[in-house]
Parts: structure tokens; C-alpha cells; sequence
């Protein structure tokens, strides 16, 4: 690597997309140490069928919630986590979740949004979804095996992430959470009742909140 090279932003590829594949299980385990673990909300629940509010203030508030978001994720043993799913109004998701080649990512980012695929780079990949919201229910769903996010890291730096495989369809799935879409509500009717059906007839390995 050359000089040039080296004097780039600290963590972040010389395409600009965000370095979360290194140090994952000490980053990882340094969140969900500072975090307490929250129930998660299911279908039905209001705060996860609207759009989130904005990220403003880049604080401790922040840091804690996403602490308390990775420590979620993995009691629920989750690839990744929105806001909304521990009931926090907020348009921010944390992953940790393996890509195509098997390698492990791990980060938050705040309002994002996902980028427009050039119709090359749209390969649609139909593999299993589920979702910690929708427990103990999975469907085939059809998306993009690629997908590039642009939005904000936990101080507020504009970043951009990508992936591809089933870390791209985690990138997609965390973003439709924070417009207020969960994955069933891209299915058929018919498959979506499958879903609700599967859900109703399982019990989640995890404590989740109530819907009145
Ligand atoms: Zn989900």
C-alpha cells in the first residue's frame, strides 16, 4: 500500500464505503457489554409500522441506545437490529452479519437511506428472510444480492456501507424497518398469512414486548 494510500480517512476503504470487518468480536462485545438488553417489539406494534424519526443529536444518549441495541441483537441472536424493534422511535440499526464470502460485519448507522442499483448490478436473490419482530417465521423474498447505504455513524460523519449476499439483504431489511416496512409486507397475501400463520403457531427464544 502506498503512502497515498495509508493518509486516507481512518476506517474507510479507498472507495469511501466504511471498514466494518475489522476487530468485529471485540467492537461487537464492547457495545453489548455497556448495553442492557431490552425486549423486542412484534408485528402489530405501532412504533414498527411508521417512519422513525430522524437521528439529530449525535450524544451519550445515542451511544447508549446503540449499546442497548447490540445487546438486544444478541440475547435475540439477530444478524441485525432497527431501533423500533426495542421500541425506540429513532432511524438508526446496528448489524453483525456475515456476507457472502462469510465475512462478519459489524456496525450502526443513523438515517439511512439506500442507494438506486444501476440495472446491472440488480441480481435478485429469493433466499429465506425472517425477521426478530416476526418470530419464529421465514419466506422466500426476492431482493437485490447488492446494496450500498449511505447515512451517518454514531458521531454523525456522513458514511456509506455496502454489501452483498445476505449482509446486503440485512442492509435492506434494517433500512425498510426504519420506514416503518417489515419484510412480510413485500410478500404475497397469501404468503404473508404463511408467515402470520407460522408465527402464531411458534414460541420466541427471546422476551418480547406485549401488543394490547
Ligand atoms: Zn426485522
Amino acid at each position: 500500500m502506498s503512502q497515498q494510500e495509508t493518509d486516507q480517512q481512518a476506517g474507510v476503504d479507498d472507495e469511501g464505503f466504511v471498514v466494518d470487518t475489522e476487530d468485529c468480536e471485540a467492537r461487537e462485545a464492547a457495545h453489548r457489554e455497556r448495553g442492557t438488553s431490552r425486549p423486542i417489539t412484534v408485528v402489530g406494534n405501532p412504533v414498527l409500522h411508521k417512519e422513525c424519526s430522524d437521528v439529530t443529536e449525535f450524544g451519550d444518549e445515542l451511544a447508549q441506545l446503540i449499546d442497548d441495541m447490540f445487546a438486544s441483537q444478541r440475547t435475540a441472536e439477530g444478524v441485525g437490529l432497527a431501533a423500533n424493534q426495542i421500541g425506540v422511535d429513532l432511524k438508526v440499526f446496528v448489524y453483525d452479519c456475515p456476507d457472502d464470502d462469510g465475512v462478519r460485519h459489524v456496525g450502526a448507522i443513523c438515517n439511512p437511506v439506500l442507494e438506486d442499483l444501476a440495472p446491472e448490478q440488480r441480481n435478485l436473490d429469493d433466499s429465506n428472510e425472517g425477521c426478530l419482530s416476526v418470530p419464529t417465521a421465514y419466506a422466500s423474498l426476492a431482493r437485490p444480492d447488492y446494496a450500498v447505504v449511505r447515512g451517518q455513524d454514531a458521531k454523525g460523519n456522513p458514511v456509506k456501507v455496502r454489501g452483498s449476499g445476505y449482509f446486503a439483504r440485512c442492509l435492506q431489511h434494517e433500512t425498510d424497518h426504519l420506514y416503518g416496512y417489515l419484510y412480510i409486507d413485500r410478500l404475497s397475501k397469501r404468503d404473508r398469512k404463511d408467515a402470520l400463520k407460522q408465527m402464531a403457531e411458534g414460541t420466541p427464544r427471546y422476551e418480547v414486548v406485549p401488543n394490547d
